[in-house]
């Protein structure tokens, strides 16, 4: 990337140094292709997994989404989508979706894989036969999916699948498309000819190079050694912080995150304590924090408010050492122990 970062060149430029940048981009979208067993003319690039999202469902006048989608699934469709809605685990409600789709009869249904604030897995081979039953789309933000969990089940039943280059790993600011051969979709933009007529816009190519070489080299062991931090942590805050509530245990979860209610204040205080102590922490979605707004996340889940007001998200990845995990337990424990004195 570094290199790329300073070479000239418009990707679209016939001369040298834009066939140079052309030719990198190709050969960035032929890496996550073989990656993702896909065709590269299936994947186009964006400038994050906002921007995919949007695409995907923009050109649908029927759309149906799950309660739990991203702000960038749910803000595009407003109130023109019907909203399937999530049981008390954090999955979705299937047979309440099964009856909403029957019912309403969408043009194209969005499920994410796993959620972004709870880890919890969604069950999208059940849904995307549901949807296909009545002829719809079916739309995938996947964000989470890379290095987590198998993809390959989840690209087969797909027409759109959204994936973003931060969340592997890569720069931020790219992601991707995928969009089935076949499926027709309207651009989201007017301009040139770029991305098939799909995107237009002159490339970003440091970024695709970076996003294809991020998700190339994710290791296939270090899921399981990420699960293992996530567990050990999990299994010390239950039994060193007396109150807690782990939101989404009790369904299939990625390995990566914990959802807590901890006994103590607000989570957005809780989470300026746990930056002070040295731990990295969000209060719901990390791209709505400094919101007020308690997570629809949550909600949607039927939680409390007082659990929903006071949940924080902690994320482990392949930078985080047993030692770190460790730590995090220790940091929280002397908080909650604070907490709880105060309380008293
Ligand atoms: N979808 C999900 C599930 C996310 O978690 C995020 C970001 O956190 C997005 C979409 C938006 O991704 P980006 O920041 O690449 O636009």
């Amino acid at each position: 990337m570094d290199a790329i970062l300073d070479a000239t060149g418009n990707p679209s430029s016939v001369h040298g140094p834009g066939r140079r940048a052309r030719a990198r981009i190709d050969q960035a979208r032929e890496a996550l292709a073989r990656w993702l067993g896909l065709d590269p003319s299936e994947i186009v690039f964006t400038a994050g997994a906002t921007e995919a999202n949007n695409l995907a469902l923009h050109g649908s006048a029927r759309p149906a989404i799950s309660a739990m989608e991203h702000d960038s699934v749910r803000a595009p469709v407003g109130d023109r989508a019907i909203y399937l809605p999530a049981a008390g685990d954090g999955q979705i409600d299937v047979d309440e979706a099964q009856r909403l789709i029957d019912q309403h009869q969408p043009d194209l249904v969005s499920v994410m894989a796993a959620n972004n604030e709870t880890g919890v897995i969604q069950p999208i081979t059940n849904v995307a036969s549901i949807a296909k039953n009545v002829g719809a789309l079916v739309h995938v933000d996947a964000v989470q999916v890379p290095g987590r969990m198998d993809l390959a089940p989840i690209t087969a039943v797909a027409d759109l699948l959204t994936l973003s280059s931060h969340k592997v790993g890569g720069p931020k600011g790219v992601g991707a498309l995928v969009i089935r051969g076949g499926t027709r979709l309207p651009a989201l933009m007017a301009g040139g000819g770029q991305e098939r007529y799909r995107r237009p816009g002159t490339e970003n190519d440091a970024g695709i190079v970076g996003f294809a070489a991020a998700l190339t080299a994710l290791e296939d062991g270090e899921s399981q050694r990420v699960r293992m931090l996530r567990d050990r942590f999990e299994a010390g805050v239950l039994a060193r912080c007396a109150g807690v509530r782990i939101i989404g245990h009790e369904a299939p979860r990625i390995g990566n995150t914990s959802c807590l209610a901890l006994p103590g204040p607000r989570a957005e205080t809780q989470v300026i304590a746990m930056d002070m102590a040295g731990l990295c922490v969000s209060a719901g979605a990390a791209c709505s924090s400094g919101k007020v707004a308690a997570s629809h996340v949550l909600a949607a889940m039927g939680l409390d408010d007082d659990i929903v007001e006071r949940a924080v998200r902690m994320s482990f990845g392949w930078a985080n050492t047993i030692e770190e995990a460790d730590q995090a337990l220790d940091i929280l424990e002397e908080l909650c122990r604070g907490w709880s004195k105060r309380a008293a």
